[in-house]
Formats: structure tokens, sequence, C-alpha cells
């Protein structure tokens, strides 16, 4: 029997042609062992999962000879899969069977390696792969936990509008972002001589020419260079949203950024075809390259692709659209509605896709590089809101549908199987956690049990295996991704996309579960994977965060994916720090500040924060309805150990001494949150106290990288010990005293933490988004090499010298 007609009856015998999924795919990993007859028999039930209870979970075992493959993309220059070999032995049979587990397991065929389970009850399973070849008997598990769905109504967005800032630390992060980071990305956009990273506005001016008929110039850079441009219209947008409070600097910077939008604006706008396509690498011819495998010249490529053409799924046609329509909405907000001309053409882009992509006559699409359907969602809503309920539903369809679309590729960009069907976070992390945040949206607007489910297990698989203690993903051990479990080398990834993007995952996971863990989550990645990646001045900025620093950050990148995402992620505090429920609000975050949540039982609340968060735990909120109404204010109760993979010691979450109107009050606890329903008065003033203190934190003894290893935490932020302050391969004594004092002079002011290492000497630790701000600068990187159309974002990562040994780490050596 030639592997093909195995694979036929095994197919026939389980009833389904989707059987044949798992098996084909063993074409990519068996041949050498199988070519030895030496492969033992072997089933893999598949990696640890949660299901909804009625829902469904999706079992993809596997059983075979050797290993199951994991599908990778083929790389440049290599040969396809290649042909299937016979079989050492004869063809397996499979049979699932519940191990253990609270209540009944229903498969729909316990026969077939690829079925789905059903569950009766919630709790913890065990399910059993058992494989068969009339000789040898093997067997696998699957743990399954089952749990109830989502409670009925998600939290709404709180969308970011014209906010003040009053902190002493986001004051001058804001502050470096909009006097310093958005007017330089401006400038490198504006240039037409960059040799690293190119392609600004100048592709959107020679695409206008294109259209208009008339000479014009090659695309320049990546084909997806219009992201940057898309983002830095967002970013001034939000910047634009905040109250200068006088500051001339900002005051001047705003008035950059209100230049540019005019001058910009009608540039882009040009750039858009006719029928609403906008994508200037689609418009405009691509210049020669060079094969970066072969050397060979790779003549102009004419700009005559076909849109959505599988061989061109590389080339970021909805990453670029994705990044457009969600500048037109914080352009069209900052404006008040009144400035509609991005909103309308954002409009006119994503009816261009609706009337393209759909089920048939429509056609199927999915691209390489996931943005276009957590951005469709964000549309959708906003149209919803902007023009009334149902308008923007047809955009929210459209981003199912392309997810929908998603299979038959490789784990890279999450095509290896259909979303619903995945558990495990694999491949290109930006493409993942872009990928998870647009699921939980499906979630949240569909109720479809199959995303939740498939939501919840991914947030699982990053939070509990493939986390880091600064809210980092991604240890590049595949290709700017994610590794196995456990697997979380200090030389880490962590591109700061990344961080955007799992900071968008939890924050839609707090909105669909209401539960505060997911913004404790979200916090962690802010103060930390994300604030760190600018310098303190707003002047350089790293691509990717390694816990084990060793160069400082650059003005610029060859993939300048980040520059944009960093400022408008950072910008965006009032949604990261309220959220509203059909009963009232919810605060995530405290930073000070002055914020209206509108819509709130029925009128528009004011909150005013006075705090120092996070260097000091007191919060005061005053509250400040148009109209006294009664609702519920919920706070945030921190805890510092959600992650299963980290636990800090002593114990420093909670929420102490809460008073309304200096009436003391023991609040219920509801899902990690402090509950005060009353009727509220303008001027209402809430107070309490974060508990605050040193931590010591310790990974899970299977993250072999942090093996005898200890991180110093205070509140949300994570320190690192730097060489510019110490010897910093000491270690620390395990009891020796750690206190944190506040140093006016340092860094512009930061509460650092002192302590002694075990010889006796002192020890000074830094917040880690403060990290690498005292070191001379490098000199200028190199010019990239010329990059190649479709190459995924850090193509310029095989130029870079071999690293020097850390001289920043988080991670601290315990004696
Ligand atoms: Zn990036």
């Amino acid at each position: 029997m030639t592997r093909r007609e195995l694979l036929e009856t095994i197919g026939k015998a389980a009833g389904s042609s989707v059987v044949l999924a798992p098996l084909v795919r063993t074409v990519f990993a068996i041949p050498d062992a199988m070519a030895a007859g030496a492969a033992p028999l072997n089933g893999v039930a598949g990696v640890d999962r949660i299901a909804m209870l009625r829902g469904r979970t999706y079992l993809n075992g596997w059983a075979g000879y050797g290993d199951p493959p994991r599908r990778q993309p083929p790389r440049r220059g290599e040969p396809g899969p290649p042909q299937l070999p016979e079989p050492p032995g004869p063809p397996p049979t499979v049979t699932w069977s519940k191990q253990s587990g609270p209540g009944a397991v229903t498969f729909a065929d316990p026969r077939a390696p690829v079925t789905t389970a059903t569950f009766s009850a919630p709790g913890a399973y065990v399910l059993k792969l058992t494989v068969a070849n009339g000789q040898t008997t093997v067997s696998s598990q699957l743990n399954v936990t089952v749990e109830l769905p989502p409670p009925a109504g998600h939290l709404d967005p709180v969308a970011t509008k014209p906010y003040e800032i009053d902190s002493r630390l986001w004051n001058s992060r804001a502050k470096a972002l909009i006097v310093n980071w958005i007017p330089h990305c401006i400038d490198q956009i504006n240039r037409t001589d960059l040799t690293q990273g190119p392609g600004g506005i100048d592709n959107f001016i020679e695409a206008a020419k294109a259209l208009a008929g008339q000479p014009h110039g090659n695309h320049k850079g990546y084909v997806f260079s219009n992201a940057w441009v898309h983002q830095t219209v967002e970013a001034m947008s939000i910047a634009l949203m905040i109250d200068p409070k006088g500051d001339a600097e900002i005051i001047a910077a705003q008035a950059k950024m209100k230049a540019t939008l005019d001058d910009w604006i009608p540039k882009i706008l040009a750039a858009q075809e006719p029928d609403g396509y906008l994508q200037t690498a689609f418009t405009l011819d691509r210049p020669p390259r060079r094969d970066s495998t072969t050397g060979r010249e790779i003549p102009v490529e004419s700009s005559k692709f076909k849109h959505w053409d599988p061989p061109h799924r590389g080339d970021h046609e909805g990453y670029t659209a994705g990044y457009f329509l969600e500048s037109a909405i914080n352009h069209y907000t900052m404006t008040g509605g009144k400035d509609a001309r991005l909103y309308n053409a954002a409009k006119k882009l994503a009816d261009c896709w609706y009337d393209h992509i759909g089920p048939a006559p429509k056609q199927e699409w999915f691209d390489g590089h996931q943005e276009m359907e957590q951005a469709l969602v964000r549309f959708g809503r906003f149209v919803n809101e902007t023009e009334g309920n149902g308008k923007g539903q047809k955009y929210i369809q459209l981003a199912k549908f392309l997810f929908d679309c998603r299979k038959g590729g490789t784990e890279y960009d999450q095509s290896h199987l259909p979303v619903v069907q995945q558990y495990e976070a694999v491949g290109h992390a930006v493409r993942a956690v872009y990928t998870y945040s647009g699921m939980t949206d499906i979630a949240i607007e569909t109720g479809d049990s199959d995303y939740q489910a498939a939501a919840r297990s991914l947030w699982d698989s990053i939070v509990n295996r493939k986390y880091y203690v600064t809210g980092g993903v991604g240890s590049g051990e595949s290709s700017e991704g994610f590794g196995p479990d456990y697997s979380l080398r200090n030389r880490a990834y962590c591109e700061s996309c990344s961080s955007c993007g799992e900071i968008f995952f939890q924050w839609k996971m707090n909105l669909l579960y209401r539960d505060a863990k997911y913004a404790d989550l979200y916090e962690e990645t802010l103060y930390n994977g994300l604030l760190g990646s600018l310098d303190h001045e707003g002047r350089n900025f790293y691509y990717d965060n390694p816990l084990d620093a060793n160069v400082p950050r650059y003005p610029w990148h060859s993939c300048p994916c980040c520059v944009g995402n960093i400022s408008r992620t950072l910008l965006m505090l009032p949604t990261w720090m309220y959220a509203r429920s059909a009963d009232g609000i919810y605060v995530n975050l405290f930073i000070g500040s002055t914020v209206t949540v509108e819509n709130v039982a029925g009128t528009d609340v004011q909150l005013v924060q006075a705090t120092d968060y996070p260097w000091n735990g007191k919060v005061s909120i005053t509250v400040n309805p148009k109209t006294s109404k009664r609702f519920a204010i919920r706070i945030r109760v921190p805890n510092r150990n959600v992650s299963a993979l980290y636990k800090g010691t002593p114990e420093s979450g909670g929420i102490a001494s809460v008073a309304v109107n200096g009436s003391v009050m023991k609040p219920a606890i509801e899902h990690g949150y402090a509950v005060i329903a009353r009727t509220w008065k303008a001027g209402d003033r809430i107070d309490f106290t974060l508990p605050l203190q040193v931590q010591r934190v310790r990974a899970n003894e299977k993250i072999a990288a942090d093996k005898g290893r200890v991180a110093l935490r205070y509140g949300p932020l994570v320190y690192n010990i730097e060489q510019v302050d110490q010897d910093i391969a000491k270690a620390l004594g395990p009891s020796s005293a750690l206190r944190a004092e506040w140093n006016a002079n340092l860094l512009g002011g930061v509460m650092v933490i002192r302590g002694t290492f075990a010889d006796g000497s002192p020890l000074m630790a830094i917040p880690n988004h403060a990290r690498y701000n005292r070191n001379p600068p490098l000199p200028p990187p190199p010019p990239a090499p010329a990059p190649t159309a479709g190459t995924p974002p850090g193509g310029g990562r095989a130029a870079r010298p071999a690293p020097p040994p850390p001289t920043s780490i988080v991670w601290i050596r315990e004696a």
C-alpha cells in the first residue's frame, strides 16, 4: 500500500475527509527516520487546552511513525516537501477515550485522530489517545480544562478623547513622546534620502503621480512601509488630544503635528485608488532587489499585482490597510467629527475589501501579517457609534471571515490550522498576538464558543508557559517568534510591536471576562515591555527588548514597524485606564489624570485621579458626574502573581484603607475589583492605598534560563541592575534586605531598589523601563542591505554583529 492509499484508507475509515489533514502533515517530518526504518509507532494527543462548557474542543491528534511534524515556512531556495515514503509498519488505528474528569465526554468520532469532544460539566479532564498497529500500542494524554463561558454582557471600550495627564512618571514619558519622538518620526517619514528603513510619505506622493498618469518613482522600502506613516498619523491624532497645560515645548510640537496632518492627509488620500484600495507597494513598481539566499538580482517587479492573490500573501495588504483604518478613528475623534476626510477614505477602503472578500461569489482571503482583522472590528464598532447601530456590522463580519479563511499554511503566520483549532501560541509573535487580540474581538462580538475556547487557551499558553516577567512575549527561537513551553531565554526577542499586541489582547480579555487579572497583565507589559522601548529623552527606541540588554537604543531601524505603534499605544491611556459596563465604570490603571468617561448610567462622568503611582500607592479619585446618578465604580485590586510562571515574595498586592468622602468602608471584591455602588454626585472622592513593596520574584523551575536567579519588582515595575552601577555578575544573598528609595537626581527621578550583594558590596537596581539610559551611545549602525519584498519585519537581523555580553539584566544571580 502506498502512503497515499494508507492516508485514504484511514480517511475513509474515519468517515471524514478532514482526517487527511494531520496525516498529510507527516510529509514534513518523517522521511529520514522512516527511510531508516527505525521510527517507532507514535501517537500525540496535543497540547493542554481550555474548552467551554457546552462548546467543543477540537482534537488534532496525530498517529504515525517517528515524530509529529511542525509546519514551518520553506526557506528560500530549499526544495518543497519531499515525496511520501512508504510506512515501515502497518497503518495505525486510533481511539479517543476519557481517562478522568468530572463529567461525561462525547467524541464526535472516537476513532478519528481529528475530531471534536464536548463536555457535560466544568473541571479538569484527561483524555487519552490510544494508537495501535496490531503489534504495538502506545498512548498519549491531553489535559482539557472545561470552563463556564464568559459572563453575559462584555465591557465597552472607553475611547481616548481629550484628556489631561498629571503624573510625575507619565508627564515626562508623554512629553518625551510628544516633543521628541513623534516629531523625529515625522522628520524621518518626510525624508526621501533614508538608506535604513526607507519608504515614508514619498511612497504616497509617487503613488498619487502614478494614479494621475504622471512620471513617478518606484516603491521604496518594505512592502509594508505605509504602516508607520499610518501609525504616526494615529499617534499625532492622540497626542493632539493631550492637554499641553501651557508647556511651550508641547504646544510647539503639537503645532508641528497639526501642520504635518495638513500636509500629509491630502498626500495619503491622493494615493488611494479609485475603488478605495490603498497600499502603495501595489500601486507603484517595486525596485530591483537581490535574492537574500542566491544573491541573484530580481528585476523590477511590475505593479500589476492582483490584489488579494495567494502568491502575494506576504505583501501586507491587510497589515497596512488595518493601520489606515485605525488612524482614521483617532483622527476623526481628535477633530470632534468635524474632519471626516480620513474616516470617509477608511470606509471606502473597508468597503473595497468587503465588496471583494467574503463567501462566494466573493473570494476567500487571509493576509500573511494579521492586523486588518482587529482593525475591522475596531472600525466596525466606531462606525456603529458614529452612524448608528448596524452600519458597522459588516466590517466585523468581514473580520471573522478573514480569520475563518486561515488554514493550510504554516505556524509562522498562524495559518497552520483554522484559528479556532489553535490552542498553543506559535510562530511570529506580533502576528500571533494580533491574531489572538482579533479573535478575542470576535469572541466579544459574536459569543462564538469556538473563538472563546481558542482565545482562552492561547491566553493560557502564553501567560502560563511562554511569558516573560516583563510582560514581553517571543523568545525569538522561531523567526521573531515563540519558542517551546518554558523556553524563555533572556536574550529574548520581545519586539515592541508584540508588547503592543499583548496589551491589546489582554485588554480585550478584560472586556470579555470583566476580570481584573487581564488588566494586571497589561499593566505589566505597559510599564516594562513597552515603556522601556523608548529612551528617556524619546530620541531612540528598541525594536526588540531582551531581558539581558547589551546595546543602546537606536534612532531608526531597518524595519521601523514599531516606531509609530509604540507612541500610539503609550498615549492611548484613557482607553487602558477605564472601561464601561451597563452599570458603571471599571478603573483598570492608576495614573494621575483627568479623563471623561461618557454615557455612564445616562450621564458623562469626569474622573480626576490624583496619585504618584507607581512610585507611591496612595490614590484618590474625584468623581464628577454631569448629573447625580447611581452607578458602580469598580477599582482593580492588583494581583502581581497572575502568571503561574512567576511568584513574587512577600505578597504585594491588594487594596487598603478604602474611603468614600472620608468615611472608611469595606467594599466587596468581585473578579478582582473592589465594588463601590452608590449615587454619585460631583465632587465625591474615593481614597485608597495600593500596598507597594520590593518583591523578589522567582521563576518556575522549568524555566532553565532563570534557575538560581531572582528578579526584583516594585508594584508593576520590574527592575534591572546595570554594569554602570556595579558588577552585575555578583550574586544577591537570599536574605539580604532590600528597600525602595526615591532618587530625585537619577533618570529624572525614579524609585531605586537598594540592597547588598552576598559579598557585602552595595546593589542598586533601576526600573526596567529606564534601563540603558546612562551608557555612551554607540556609533550609528551601518546601512542595512536593500530590503526585499515579502521579507518579514526584522529583515535586518542577519546584518547584526555578534552580540556583546549583557550590561543590564533583569535576572540576578542568587547566592
Ligand atoms: Zn515592530
